[in-house]
């Protein structure tokens, strides 16, 4: 048993070694997969960015043809407007996001960037001038500093530094008994989820893009966490053109406009102030997030008089 036992431990311990160092290069291009199913056309031009204003055109979409995701979806994100698409778990939230980015291609409709299709331009140029900030933020094995660099490897020091202050971040990396030159990743410091979204913001804003894509945790972030992370985005997202995909309704009260999508269609729209006047879906899904929010803070108290 024993000697059975080693050898299938070693090689668990190996095969874990060889799963670390691949993960990043495998989540960065998770997508590789999906990418190729989406090619340039040989004429594809490189993306004219003006304002960079979004439009989505009656846009129908399935991963699977048996399985509608989204039915005629239309929508406009003004030049460095924000917007943010709010809605039950599955309701193709997520996946307005990967659209924008093209990781697909739609089945109907179309969907524009200052006009011009995003299936007649490159990628490449696509890609680079929309910044996402994903829901889980993959780190490389490196340092703190080089994974927040990663968002323009020509930055200076004293550019890291200001990124990770306006993101929220550079009080909790000082902390650190090796600041900036801590290892993160797998193999460094564990990061939460609120310290990783907050180095994707400060990457973001090295990045420094026209476009910006937030796709917020669907993780519980605690009150303080949640409030960090908002100013972080709300200063990241000013005068650029904001696609918010949000799971917690706190976030979206300033946005110009927020899309309540139910089963891949619009069942309403308009502003904070005018969706609670409407009394509809957002107002009841307002309502419970906020009486969820009042029960924890509740037992917070209860828990800290102890
Ligand atoms: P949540 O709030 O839970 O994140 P969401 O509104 O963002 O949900 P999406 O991630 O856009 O929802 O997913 C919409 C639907 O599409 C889901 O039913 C999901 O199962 C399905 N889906 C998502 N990604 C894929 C995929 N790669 N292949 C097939 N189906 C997918």
């Amino acid at each position: 048993l024993i000697q059975l036992s080693v050898p299938l431990n070693f090689i668990g311990f190996v095969y874990r070694e060889i799963r670390q160092g691949l993960t990043d290069i495998e989540q960065m291009f998770d997508l590789l997969d999906v990418k190729a199913e989406v090619v340039d056309k040989p004429d594809a031009k490189p993306l004219a960015i003006a304002q960079g204003a979004i439009r989505f055109e009656n846009v129908h979409f399935a991963y699977d043809p048996e399985r509608p995701i989204l039915k005629g979806i239309s929508f406009e994100v003004p030049a460095g407007k924000t917007v943010a698409i709010v809605g039950p778990s599955g309701a193709g939230k997520s996946t307005i996001s990967r659209l924008l980015y093209r990781f697909y291609d739609i089945q109907q409709g179309a969907i524009t960037i200052d006009g011009q299709d995003v299936r007649d331009i490159t990628q490449t140029s696509l890609r680079s001038v929309i910044g996402m900030v994903p829901q889980d933020t993959v780190l490389f094995n490196d340092t703190i500093a080089y994974n927040i660099r990663y968002g323009r490897i020509s930055a200076s020091e004293d550019e890291v530094l200001k990124a990770a202050e306006i993101a929220q971040i550079g009080t909790f990396i000082r902390s650190l008994p090796d600041g900036f030159k801590t290892m993160v990743g797998e193999r460094g410091l564990k990061l939460s989820g609120g310290e990783k979204q907050r180095v994707a913001i400060a990457r973001t804003i090295l990045k420094a893009p026209p476009i910006l894509i937030l796709d917020e945790a669907t993780s519980a972030l605690d009150t303080t966490t949640e409030q960090e992370i908002q100013s972080a985005l709300d200063l990241v997202s000013q005068n650029r053109t904001t696609l918010v995909i949000a799971h917690r309704l706190s976030t979206v009260i300033n946005a110009d406009e927020i899309i309540v999508l139910r089963h891949g269609e619009i069942a309403e729209r308009g502003t904070h102030a005018a969706l609670l006047e409407q009394n509809g879906l957002y107002a009841s899904m307002w309502n419970r997030q906020r009486e969820a929010t009042q029960a924890e803070e509740h037992l917070r108290q209860v828990r800290e008089s102890d």
